[in-house]
């Protein structure tokens, strides 16, 4: 089993942080594979966005909203299936309503047990995360979005279309213009494309843009990314920059009929070099392999 340098995926709720009225963040505090974890409060109803992965971080993040919600009634949904962000809901079974788009339903179903196989062997510490987990069905889905009541605050719930995942879904509660994006956005580091041919090729570069710029124009007041800090609307514009700046730069390459090794090679170090800063130099290669395959002479979309 390979080594897992990283700190254990535990997510800590002691950081919870208020970003507007009765809306908290639990935020990652930098640990790879622990998602931002939301908890979003109304006059009867509480709705938890994230369960952290495995039935361990979510019995943490439950016992945490239920004190929180002082006898509300629970509400849970994730904004993609991967299994830090929704690989504990089976924790919820009792206590809460499991809400998401159906896109997302369907690609859980479709590819859970093996994203479950795949991330128990990135190492010890995750594997022992995801110890004993079931991946079950959500108890309500909905086709491309949802209002949810709860009580003088009304929360959107929004399939997004394939981009990042095939069944993204963004959470926004308009009363406070907070945003909540899953793995759309990050924060300070590269883009998180799971471009794994031939198991999962689902991930689009070029939806991905367009959604980023759908986003943008509803100007929220936090973005609260899929890891890493919240921050405002610029997060959005920042991840599409990126985004399009590694469309061009492979394009151009393919272009000129540069074989894909050298394309890798100078984008990789291109990007690198605009961002010195952000982590998860990994993601860079996956996402030229992702642009390529998208490139109008190759993909067979229009
Ligand atoms: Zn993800």
């Amino acid at each position: 089993m390979a080594e897992y340098t990283a700190p254990d995926p535990i997510v800590d709720v002691t950081g919870a942080q208020e970003v507007a009225d009765d809306l908290v963040v639990v935020p990652n505090q930098g640990v790879q594979l622990v998602p931002n974890i939301g908890v979003i409060g109304g006059s009867h109803s509480v709705l938890v966005v994230e369960t952290g992965m495995g039935p361990r971080n979510a019995e943490a993040v439950l016992k945490f909203a239920a004190e929180y919600a002082k006898g509300r009634r629970l509400y849970l949904t994730t904004t993609h299936f991967h299994p830090e962000h929704s690989f504990g809901a089976q924790v919820f079974a009792e206590e809460a309503t499991y809400l998401v788009n159906g896109a997302q339903a369907e690609e859980r179903a479709a590819k859970g047990a093996g994203y479950l196989a795949m991330f128990r062997g990135l190492g010890a510490p995750v594997a022992r995360q995801l110890e004993g987990v079931e991946l079950g069905v959500p108890d309500t889905v909905y086709d491309r979005s949802h209002d949810l009541d709860l009580g003088g605050r009304v929360v959107r719930l929004r399939g997004t279309g394939r981009a990042h995942s095939r069944g993204d879904q963004v959470v926004t509660v308009p009363d406070a213009g907070v945003m909540f994006t899953g793995d759309l956005v990050e924060t300070g580091q590269f883009a998180i494309f799971p471009w794994l041919p031939p198991h999962d090729a689902d991930v689009s570069g070029i939806r991905w843009i367009e959604v980023m710029r759908r986003l943008a124009a509803e100007r929220p007041r936090v973005v609260v990314p899929g890891h890493g800090d919240a921050g405002g609307a610029r997060l959005l514009a920042d991840v599409r920059a990126y985004l399009e700046l590694l469309r061009d730069e492979t394009w151009a390459r393919r272009d000129s009929a540069v074989g894909e090794e050298t394309i890798v090679e100078e984008v990789r170090a291109l990007m690198i070099e605009r961002h010195p800063d952000w982590a998860g130099r990994e993601w860079i290669e996956p996402g030229i392999g992702c642009f390529c395959a998208e490139h109008p002479d190759d993909s067979g979309e229009e």
